[in-house]
């Protein structure tokens, strides 16, 4: 570490701990109404960036503490389900065209739905149930059914939540889902013209999801609130002050690109770059704020034919932890090799796992500054 920042530390770890700690308030604090889903206890205090910030803190750190500490079993916070394994578009920041050739077109049978669903309502701890995985979720005919099967069965804390891309989000779809119980529904828009949209949003049609943006700014969204998202990188960064301008009537929530574990081509074109000192400030308080990665300390994913790959980030699926035909979520949450993972993460070992070893998350914002420098991000493998 450089001089400076041996001074600048203290200060940077402790506004870390305060964003944290104002996000979490924020949330709480009454007068604050969101546009959408104001009537639903589960999602009603998720306003704007600094509502999905505290929602996510409050899903990730409370097991990176708790496995700290005592080293005890986790159960996932959030759960990711993949119901079918296909999209629609071909997104420029999005490993999905290069890797939709690994599995051949398949959808999760009702009775894997139904068990996955089945553990995850006995457990308390888990908080945010999402039917959707490295795919569009709308392509699954079946989705208002698996979201309204959870929310029948699902405890009172626990919310069902969507992220589309929206060009099948119609009319008829959303109030079909407003009436499964759909609690938070994200739209991923990521431009604010046409021209921008074609080059980010590959295969979609803009005029299409603007005219289901509009019909869903018409619907009673009392019950769900409705974020739309939108990720920086190079072709689309002037657009974001327009975007935020125009769609006011929702929650909105942005963030930049990242690599998904070394798997999105031509990153180093795509990223939007910061000088060293600011690289280096994220990466100082990131990696106070996530000495280890939420990825899997919190969170978890399931592929429609049962399989449970490591990280969700990783397209290339390169470690395959369990199957939940055969295993539990929790069994396989709690396996030998997983806390052996997460065992290499708290002593710095990130370099050891492969997936990791190329993460742009990791490198961005986890790699502390005492790290050996010794690993690029790398190109993907997938041809
Ligand atoms: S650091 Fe590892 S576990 Fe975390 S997001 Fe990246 S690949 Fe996944």
């Amino acid at each position: 570490m450089r001089m400076i920042e041996l001074i600048l530390a203290p200060l940077t770890w402790l506004m870390a701990d305060a964003l944290v700690f104002f996000c979490m308030v924020l949330e709480k604090i009454p007068f604050r109404r969101s546009p959408t889903g104001y009537d639903n206890p589960r999602v009603r205090r998720m306003v704007g960036g600094i509502g999905y910030w505290a929602h996510t803190f409050r899903l990730t750190l409370p097991n990176i503490r708790k496995w700290l500490k005592t080293r005890g079993e986790l159960f996932p916070l959030v759960l990711q389900v993949q119901t079918i394994n296909r999209c629609n578009g071909a997104c420029s920041f999005c490993p999905y065209p290069y890797t939709v050739h690994l599995q051949e077109k398949r959808t999760m049978d009702d009775a894997l739905y139904s068990k996955i669903v089945d553990e995850c309502v006995a457990e308390p701890d888990l908080h945010d149930f999402v039917p959707m995985s490295k795919n569009e979720p709308l392509l699954d005919v079946k989705m208002e059914a698996r979201v309204a099967e959870f929310k029948r069965k699902a405890q009172p804390h626990q919310l069902v939540e969507l992220v589309t891309n929206g060009a099948a989000l119609t009319p008829t779809r959303m109030k079909r889902l407003i009436a499964a119980g759909l609690d938070l529904l994200t739209v991923s828009v990521n431009a604010s013209n046409e021209t921008t949209y074609n080059q980010v949003m590959v295969k979609l049609s803009w005029k299409q999801v603007m005219n289901n943006l509009e019909a869903l700014s018409k619907e009673n969204l009392s019950m769900t609130n409705v974020y739309l998202r939108f990720v920086s990188e190079q072709d689309n960064r002037k657009d974001l002050q327009i975007f935020r301008r125009r769609w006011q009537g929702f929650n909105l929530f942005s963030f930049t690109v990242n690599n998904r574990a070394g798997t999105v081509k031509d990153f180093e074109t795509r990223i939007i770059h910061y000088s060293d000192f600011i690289q280096r400030l994220k990466r100082m308080a990131g990696s106070h704020i996530y000495p280890v990665c939420p990825y899997i300390f919190g969170m978890m994913h399931i592929l429609e034919n049962g399989d449970v790959p490591m990280c969700s980030n990783d397209w290339a699926n390169r470690e395959i932890l369990g199957n939940v035909r055969a295993q539990s979520i929790r069994e396989i949450y709690n396996s030998p090799r997983m806390n052996q993972i997460r065992a290499l993460m708290a002593q710095g070992g990130f370099e050891e796992i492969d997936a990791c070893r190329e993460c742009s998350f990791y490198h961005e914002f986890m790699k502390p500054l005492t790290a050996k420098e010794n690993v690029q991000v790398a190109e993907p493998m997938i041809g």
